[in-house]
């Protein structure tokens, strides 16, 4: 079989490879793709936009394609997955409808209200006025979140009444265009932060093994967010007692819901949660797609064929399917950016020693990387997840570091501390 990954990130390269794991899929091509995409025996990349639907649909009829996984959240909000399934493509990936679960916090605030899943209490606001008035009556520290996408930038944890009247202020000036037109505003919750990535055929859905992610770009998480700087699975944060109880109070209950909707849901249901520290999960915010660089960990352990997995949600199949089969062991994933990000950063850097890395047993996730006449380098601020898997979370964490130390490439930054919630 022949499928093709939208989307050009670590999140996509770890997607690729892992359907190239199957001996059933063949060739996989990635739309756009990046650096190592184009160099991975089995995977080519398609020069086109992601959200050419009528390209895209073109290729997959004539390619005889027999499946697409979407990557990102924007192509699956602005309604990539809808255009092509109804071209008849199978598609993993929500429709418009079903990705509005992170396309539009208020309405997913909404749907968790409705369907009595544990959240941070909330109250949603489409003028300044009002927003700096509720937020004064509740108090600092407050969570200041624009409602739509934001490429993660649109949340200001405010920990002063003056922080948040600026965050209010911004999101309402236009920094975050139609993002902005409503800001929803939340309880500030503590705990430890923990990523629950679920498949779903609409009716059914199962979780994946629990991941943590690094989101803040210092070590000892601090400084600004980024899209994340390194992640490990399965957390022993979430113990499969804390799974059950996810199972029945957050992702049953959203399908559930969805479906009451009239929406049709085929794809991921990532979970970000807090667990409090009564032990309860409360979820923080949903995403409609595989997370990254949670999915370079979590991928990497699964014995099942992902394809197979992808299908029986899109062929609404999962509650027949055998339960997911997973490595034994743990996974931890190192992100390597550019120095200065998430502000500015320098771009077209060569990289080099990628075999001498890939020759420590660590795989290596492309993210910002580009083949420029043969030469690889830096086009973004993530540039590369290096993944390793080990006995004991310990292992895996010192695999992960192997690989990055022999990487060479100049200006570069990762965090040292990946892990350090779990050691500590
Ligand atoms: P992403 O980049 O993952 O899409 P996002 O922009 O959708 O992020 P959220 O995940 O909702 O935003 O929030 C970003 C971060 O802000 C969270 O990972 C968490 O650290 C913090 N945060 C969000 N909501 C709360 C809350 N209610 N209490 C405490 N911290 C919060």
């Amino acid at each position: 079989m022949k499928a093709i990954v939208i989307g050009s990130g670590g999140r996509e390269h770890a997607m690729a490879w892992t359907l190239l794991q199957s001996p059933k899929v063949t060739n996989v091509v990635c739309i756009p793709g990046n650096g190592g995409t184009a160099t991975m025996p089995g995977c080519t990349n398609l020069a086109m936009s992601v959200d050419d639907v009528e390209g895209i649909a073109r290729f997959a009829l004539v390619q005889n394609i027999g499946l697409v996984a979407v990557g990102p959240e924007q192509p699956l909000a602005d309604g990539v997955a809808d255009g092509l399934r109804a071209q008849g493509i199978t598609v993993f990936g929500p429709n418009q409808d079903g990705a509005q679960l992170e396309a539009s916090k208020a309405w997913a605030k909404a749907l968790m209200e409705e369907a009595g899943i544990p959240t941070a209490a909330s109250a949603v606001f489409d003028s300044g006025d009002a927003a700096m008035a509720y937020v004064k009556e509740q108090g600092a520290p407050i969570v200041i979140k624009a409602d739509g996408l934001a490429a993660g930038k649109g949340v200001t944890v405010a920990m002063t009444l003056d922080e948040a009247h600026a965050a209010i202020a911004a999101i309402f000036g236009g920094q975050f265009g139609a993002a902005g037109r409503q800001v929803v505003i939340e309880e500030f919750l503590t705990g430890q932060e923990a990523s629950v990535l679920a498949v779903t055929d609409g009716i059914t859905i199962r979780p994946l093994i629990p991941a943590q992610d690094h989101k803040q770009v210092g070590e000892g998480d601090t400084g600004p967010n980024t899209g994340g700087m390194g992640a490990y699975a399965p957390t022993p944060v979430v113990s499969a007692e804390l799974l059950a109880r996810i199972q029945t109070e957050v992702l049953d209950p959203t399908v559930k819901t969805l479906r009451e909707r009239s929406i049709d849901y085929r794809g991921v249901v990532y979970a970000g949660l807090m667990i409090t520290p009564d032990g309860a999960p409360k979820v923080i915010e949903f995403n409609c797609r595989f997370g990254d660089p949670e999915t370079q960990v979590v991928l990497p352990l699964l014995d099942t064929p992902l394809e197979q997995i992808m299908l029986a949600c899109c062929e609404q199949r999962l509650a027949d399917f055998p339960p997911f089969e997973w490595k034994s062991g743990y996974a931890a994933c190192v992100v390597m950016a550019a120095e200065g990000y998430p502000g500015k950063y320098p771009k077209g850097m060569a990289i080099g020693s990628l075999d001498a890395a890939i020759g420590t047993g660590a795989m290596v996730f492309h993210a910002g990387t580009e083949l420029v006449k043969g030469v690889l380098k830096s086009n973004g601020g993530r540039i590369l997840g290096v993944t390793a898997v080990g006995d004991s979370f310990e292992d895996a964490i010192a695999n992960a570091y192997r690989g990055v130390n022999v990487i060479q490439f100049e200006n570069s930054y990762y965090r040292k501390d990946i892990g350090h919630r779990i050691r500590n």
